[in-house]
Formats: C-alpha cells, sequence, structure tokens
C-alpha cells in the first residue's frame, strides 16, 4: 500500500465514538443552523486564545476574506501577503476586491522577510496578511511595529498554525484577527470544512456575525450592509469541539513525529530539516524538507511506494490566474528557489509508528544513493 503524506482514517477508527456521538447529538439537537454547538465551539476556541471572540464561517478561504472585509479591507486596497502559500490565501485577498502584494521569504524558515516589508507599503497599502506557514509564527514584533507607523491592519494567516505561539502568544491573537481553516487535514481538522475567525476586537466580530448572514443582524432579518452566506455547519462545529479537547495532544503527537525525522535524517549530507525561528513554538502542520536534487528524490521515493507532497510547487505570484498583476518570474528569488527545492514528508498525529521507520530508511538510502 502506497505510504500517504496524510490519512484520516486511523483518527478515526480511534475517535469514532465521539465523532459519531457530536453526529448524533447535533441530529437530535434540534437546531440544525447556527444552533448550540456554532456556539460553544466560539466560545471554547475563543477562550482556547484567551479572547473575548471567535466567528464560526464555513471554511479558511472565507474566514480570510470576511476578515479582510471586517478589518476594513475595501475594494483597490493592497493587502501585503507572500507567494509560497496556499493559493487560497490570495484567492481571499482578491475575493475581497483588494490587490495583493507580495514580498519574498527568508531561505532559512521560509517565513515572509519583515526586513522587506517597509518596501512594498504604499499610499494604497491597507492590510498585512502574514501567513504562519508550516505551523510556526511569522516574526510578528517588526511587522506590527510597521503596521503601527502607517496604520495597517493586520489578519494573521492561521490555517496551518493552531495551538502553535510565538514568545508565548498564540498564533490569531497578535494582529487584529486571525483567520483559521477546519479543512481536514489542517492541525484542529473537522470532517468537512470548516473556518473560524478570532479578534479581541468588538467591532470586528459584530461585522463578521453580520458578513456570515447575509449581511443581516440575525434577529431584524433586515440587510443593512449586503454580506455572504458563510456559516459554520453545525455538525462540523460539534465535531471540533470534541477535537479541541484534544488540540494540544496532536501537537505534542506531531511534535514527537518531527523528532524522530530528526534523529533520523538529520547527519544526511544535502537534506535541509525544517529551522524553527527563535521564539516559535512549531505545531507541525507539515513536515517540509529541502533538497537542490528534490525532484529526483521524488521520483526514486515512488519506486519504495511513497507518495510525497510538494507545499506548494507553484508560486501564487507565477499561476496564470494572478498574471494580471504583473509579477514576473525572478521578482521573488528566494520563494522561487524554494519551490524547486522543498518536499514534505508523511505527518499527521497518528501516523504509525513502523510508516514512519519506513520513510526514514526510504529517505535515507535514496538520498545517500544520489
Ligand atoms: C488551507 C489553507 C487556507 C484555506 O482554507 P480552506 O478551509 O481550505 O478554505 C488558507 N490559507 C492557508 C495558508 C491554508 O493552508
Amino acid at each position: 500500500m502506497t505510504i500517504k503524506v496524510w490519512d484520516y482514517l486511523p483518527e478515526y477508527e480511534r475517535e469514532k465514538a465521539d465523532v459519531l456521538d457530536a453526529v448524533e447529538t447535533v441530529f437530535r439537537s434540534g437546531q440544525l443552523i447556527l444552533g448550540p454547538s456554532v456556539r460553544g465551539l466560539e466560545e471554547e476556541f475563543a477562550a482556547y486564545h484567551g479572547l473575548p471572540h471567535c466567528v464560526g464561517v464555513d471554511n479558511g478561504t472565507n474566514a480570510i476574506e470576511l476578515g479582510l472585509e471586517a478589518i476594513g479591507v475595501r475594494p483597490g486596497d493592497e493587502v501585503i501577503t507572500v507567494a509560497n502559500t496556499a493559493a487560497p490565501t490570495v484567492v481571499a485577498i482578491d475575493a475581497a476586491g483588494a490587490v495583493p502584494v507580495f514580498v519574498d521569504v527568508r531561505d532559512d524558515d521560509f517565513l515572509m522577510d519583515t526586513d522587506q516589508l517597509a518596501a512594498s507599503i504604499t499610499p494604497r497599502t491597507k492590510a498585512i496578511a502574514p501567513v504562519h506557514l508550516y505551523g510556526q509564527c511569522v516574526d510578528m514584533a517588526p511587522l506590527r511595529r510597521l503596521a503601527e507607523e502607517h496604520g495597517l491592519a493586520v489578519l494573521e494567516d492561521c490555517a496551518q498554525s493552531h495551538g502553535a505561539r510565538h514568545h508565548g502568544q498564540p498564533a490569531g491573537t497578535m494582529g487584529d484577527a486571525g483567520a483559521f481553516s477546519f479543512y481536514p487535514t489542517k492541525v484542529l481538522g473537522a470532517y468537512g470544512d470548516g473556518g473560524a475567525v478570532v479578534t479581541a476586537r468588538d467591532d470586528v466580530d459584530r461585522v463578521l456575525r453580520r458578513l456570515r448572514f447575509y449581511g443581516m443582524e440575525k434577529d431584524y432579518y433586515v440587510v443593512e450592509t449586503p454580506g455572504h452566506n458563510s456559516r459554520l455547519d453545525e455538525v462540523q462545529a460539534e465535531i471540533l469541539r470534541r477535537k479541541l479537547r484534544r488540540l494540544d495532544d496532536y501537537v505534542a503527537a506531531r511534535r514527537a513525529v518531527a523528532e524522530r525525522y530528526r534523529e533520523g535524517l538529520g547527519d544526511l549530507d544535502g537534506l535541509v530539516l525544517p529551522r524553527v525561528a527563535a521564539g516559535n513554538d512549531h505545531v507541525y502542520y507539515l513536515y517540509v524538507v529541502r533538497h537542490e536534487q528534490r525532484d529526483r528524490i521524488l521520483d526514486r521515493l515512488r519506486g519504495y511506494d511513497i507518495a510525497l507532497n510538494v507545499s506548494y510547487r507553484w508560486p501564487v505570484h507565477t499561476m496564470t490566474g494572478f498574471e494580471h498583476l504583473g509579477w514576473r518570474r525572478g521578482s521573488l528569488p528566494v520563494t522561487e528557489r524554494l519551490a524547486g527545492e522543498i518536499f514534505s514528508l508523511p505527518m499527521y498525529p497518528a501516523l504509525p509508528r513502523d510508516v514512519q521507520d519506513k520513510v526514514i530508511d526510504a529517505v535515507r538510502q535514496v538520498v545517500t544513493d544520489l
């Protein structure tokens, strides 16, 4: 059987009783839309972050789009982000009517290079959307300093960083709002789509509740400003409440896998393992390694029945859908070089130990024989 980079079935086998009980609880509740489970998850996810507010939405992309609208981004505004991210970060900026502006990333940890931020700020810049990539946070102190100096809002893309901390502070609590995805592969994943925005700001919370519900304040059934239908599903919310109680265990299990990879692969010439930046607690959404002969390695690993992902093979600024933005190959040299050298080893909390061993043995063999 082919070894996959991610698989939810081993976890489902362990947690089946709880998951099915969550489904049954919602089906019997008599409230299938914006009921007690969504409210409960919102309270518990806010509390997990030490924040007063969380608004459940239907997916992570819409969490970013609605989050940007709620912090004041309007059509034509520029939003600064990175191009080595899941395309939805940029799709969401575009959907909000804003113009994505890309900064390059650091060569060692692949995170937004905040030294290059200042040069990207123009009179039209409205917000910065840092991506806490692969499970660790962007260097937030210089980013926040610039945002304050220039009066910019900050939306953190936390789709890959549930439970991550930066100098002790949880991802999602260091800007005006934090957008999360509960896509099944994520560190906190649903059994379908889901998302949420956390915020300390009362005004942002209020606008988000309206935006996800057609633009209505629920009780009046009158549209104030046309919004969206972006509600979090009640069944997914109840499953997520159960899984939130285990989030710290999932993270610990991911760290244990990362530790084993480091022990098993740390001495290989040319293979660069993830670097944890100062002050970061990494949650290893993905375990991304780097090698100059990436494509040869992936080819040969297929012979061991191991199919690995590249996240992400095509930097967003080079995608045809964003050609109109006018970015050319060569404009983000580090991002572009990394895209040709990175690949992800299998990573999920229930990854069996014998599979970890097979991956370590195969990668050792292939890299040594290059
Ligand atoms: C997964 C992801 C998203 C999108 O989340 P969906 O729930 O799939 O819409 C956005 N940004 C990043 C960085 C992601 O990894």
